[in-house]
């Protein structure tokens, strides 16, 4: 049995692969820069160096497969790419068939929500259960629905962007073209803009509102109150939806988790049933950014049947 993994994580930044074993150890991890600029070709053939390194220290023989996990919709049964703001020149293009024919080794491709979905539940917070919903706050927020150990993709991969729930009817207008939609009102850029509107001055970050709601300020504590309930309402919706006992928070808002986390959770309480009556956890995840990665490795250890 192939006794290990490469899973990659293309980001706009970023371009990171790891070496992973089939029990979850790291076995080597390459971190690098997404050469934007230097165009598709370029980003390709880095792709390609850092797996073939990998390779060749770990050996071909015992190599599972590669996953990859990208950002934007990935249509599963073509291995393209679709809708990504952060990669506008991988607009339909065959990545998984591209990269798998230079390295002659099968290459799965998954939006990179999904796959820090999957690798909290391969080896983060998720561990002992089959089933839950990651919410990655962040820039915008990013989801993935795992459900009976796998990704649930909908029937073109667009299922779990939770971000896009509208928690405001009347809400903040969105680059998806609805108004009110929850990472409109709970990512960190969110944050950002509501620290603006109290006029903690033009630069404000997520951060300098986390550091004033420290220090005591009553109204950063309202920003976070405002977060936590549009977070609470959409989580809500979910635990009456699916009924998972999982429900898990990542990205660069997390530490402000007392200053949101008591409004989320009455909010939460107040509006699923299913969460009264049935023992529901939401928690924090733990892998923060190295998710995605385990994830991506985690992709050919997966039943192939299981992904249609
Ligand atoms: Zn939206």
């Amino acid at each position: 049995m192939s006794s290990y993994s490469i899973g990659v994580d293309l980001g706009g930044t970023n371009l990171r692969a790891a070496a992973i074993g089939r029990d979850g150890k790291v076995l080597r991890k390459i971190s690098g820069r997404t050469k934007l600029s230097a165009g598709r070709e370029a980003i390709v053939t880095d792709m390609v160096t850092e797996i073939e390194k990998l390779r060749d220290q770990f050996g071909a023989g015992d190599l599972a497969g590669v996953g990859i996990g990208v950002p934007g919709f990935i249509l599963i049964k073509e291995g393209k790419i679709v809708g990504s703001n952060n990669l506008p020149e991988f607009e339909g293009y065959p990545l998984s068939a591209e990269v798998s024919k230079r390295i002659g080794t099968p290459v799965i491709l998954e939006n990179d929500a999904n796959a820090a979905a999957l690798g909290e539940k391969w080896m983060g917070a998720g561990r002992d259960v089959d089933d839950l919903v990651l919410l990655t706050l962040g820039t915008g927020i990013g989801g993935g629905i795992i459900s009976d150990g796998h990704v649930l993709h909908g029937y073109l991969g667009m299922a779990g962007e939770v971000g896009h729930m509208t928690v405001v009817p009347t809400g903040n207008p969105c680059g998806c073209g609805n108004h009110g939609c929850l990472e409109k009102h709970a990512s960190a850029t969110a944050i950002a803009a509501m620290g603006r509107l109290m006029g903690f001055g033009d630069g404000t970050t997520s951060e300098d509102v986390y550091k004033l709601a420290k220090e005591g300020n009553a109204r950063a504590k309202v920003i976070f109150e405002t977060m936590g309930s549009a977070l609470g309402i959409a989580i809500a919706s979910l635990v009456n939806i699916f009924n998972f006992p999982l429900y898990l928070l990542s990205g660069g808002p997390l530490p402000a988790w007392d200053f949101f986390a008591p409004a989320m959770m009455a909010e939460v309480q107040r509006r699923s049933y299913t969460f009264q009556k049935a023992k529901t956890r939401i928690e924090k995840a733990t892998l923060g950014n190295e998710a995605g990665l385990f994830g991506a490795a985690y992709l050919p250890f997966e039943d192939d049947k299981a992904r249609g």
